[in-house]
C-alpha cells in the first residue's frame, strides 16, 4: 500500500544560526515538533556561498540535553566540539550524530582551512528525541565517514545511501535508540527509487537536489513533502539528477517538553535542566 502525500512544503524563509548557518527551519516552523517525532527540529542550509574568512563563521558554545543532534554535510565542512571530549571534522556526505542525551555543551563552526578558502555550504540539521528511558543516558558521538555509510546501486536508477535504518537489507552505520530510517536518495536523470517503511512511521523528505515526482506531484528542490500514517510505499522518480533525504521512523508515544536546548517530559525536567546547567553540570568546553 501507498503512503499518500499530506503536504508538500517550500523553504520557509532563512535566518541565520550563528554566523556560520543559514537555514529554513522546517520543524517545527513548517511542521509542528510533534508531527514528524521523533524528529522534532530540522535545519536546512540550502547552497549558499560563504565569503573566505580568518574567523570560521558558526554557533559557539550553547548546551544540550534530552536529544540527538545529527548534522548531515552536502557541500562544505563543519568541525564539531563537545564538553565530553568528542571533536571531529566532516565534509561532503559525511554525518555528526551526537547523542547529548544527559547534557553536553557543544560549538559548531565551519572548518579552518574551509572558511579560509569560503565556498558552497549546504548542510541539514535535525534533533532527534530520545526516548524518556535514555534521556539521561552518557553523551555519545557517532563520526560517519563515507566509507562507513552503506550503499545499494540502483544500476541506471541511481543509488541509494544508508545513514541509519536499512534499505533492502543493507544497515546503516548510525547506532539510534529507536528505530530510525535517515537516507540519501542520489537519482539519474528519469530515475526511479523504492522506498517501503513500517505504516506507523512518521515519514517525510527534503529535496536537496534537483526535482522529483511523487505521485504524479512534482516536487521542487529545496521542497519538503509530509506523508501520512496510511500506507507503507514510496515511489520516487526524478526529473533531472536530484538528491533526496529521506527520514522515516517509529514515533515515540510520550510527551515533549521543549525550551529552546532542551528537549524532556516534563516542564520539571526542563527546569531542573535550566539548574543543571547552570551549576556547571554539563561540563566545560572553551570557546
Ligand atoms: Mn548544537
Amino acid at each position: 500500500m501507498i503512503k499518500t502525500i499530506e503536504s508538500i512544503l517550500p523553504p520557509p524563509p532563512h535566518h541565520f544560526v550563528g554566523d556560520g548557518f543559514r537555514v529554513h527551519n522546517f520543524i517545527p516552523t513548517a511542521i509542528p515538533m510533534a508531527r514528524l517525532n521523533p524528529f522534532i527540529m530540522l535545519d536546512y542550509n540550502s547552497p549558499f556561498q560563504f565569503p573566505p574568512s580568518d574567523q570560521p563563521p558558526g554557533v559557539g558554545v550553547h548546551p544540550h540535553r534530552g536529544f540527538e543532534t545529527v548534522t548531515i554535510a552536502y557541500q562544505g565542512k563543519v568541525a564539531h566540539h563537545d564538553s565530553s571530549g568528542n571533536s571531529g571534522v566532516i565534509g561532503e556526505g559525511e554525518v555528526q550524530w551526537m547523542t547529548a542525551a544527559s547534557g553536553v555543551l557543544h560549538k559548531e563552526y565551519h572548518e579552518k582551512e574551509f572558511a579560509k578558502t569560503g565556498g558552497m555550504f549546504q548542510m541539514v540539521q535535525l534533533w532527534v528525541n530520545l526516548p524518556a528511558a535514555f534521556k539521561m543516558s552518557p553523551p555519545k558521538y557517532q563520526a560517519i565517514t563515507r566509507e562507513q555509510i552503506a550503499r545499494v546501486d540502483l544500476k541506471d536508477n541511481g543509488k541509494i545511501e544508508i545513514i541509519a535504518g536499512e534499505y533492502q537489507g543493507q544497515k546503516g552505520p548510525a547506532s539510534t535508540f529507536s528505530p530510525v530510517h535517515l537516507i540519501n536518495v542520489f537519482l539519474n536523470p528519469k530515475g526511479e527509487a523504492h522506498l517501503s517503511f513500517d505504516i506507523k512511521d512518521n515519514t517525510a523528505l527534503l529535496v536537496i537536489k534537483g526535482k522529483i515526482r511523487v505521485l504524479g506531484q512534482e516536487v521542487k528542490e529545496h521542497h519538503m513533502v509530509v506523508f501520512h500514517q496510511d500506507g507503507t510505499d514510496i515511489q520516487i522518480n526524478s526529473e533531472e539528477e536530484s538528491t533526496v533525504l529521506v527520514l522515516s521512523a517509529a514515533p515515540i508515544d510520550e510527551p515533549i517538553a521543549a525550551y529552546g536546548p532542551f528537549v524532556m517530559n516534563s516542564r520539571e525536567e526542563i527546569m531542573q535542566a535550566y539548574q543543571d546547567f547552570q551549576q556547571g553540570k554539563f561540563g566545560y568546553l572553551e570557546d
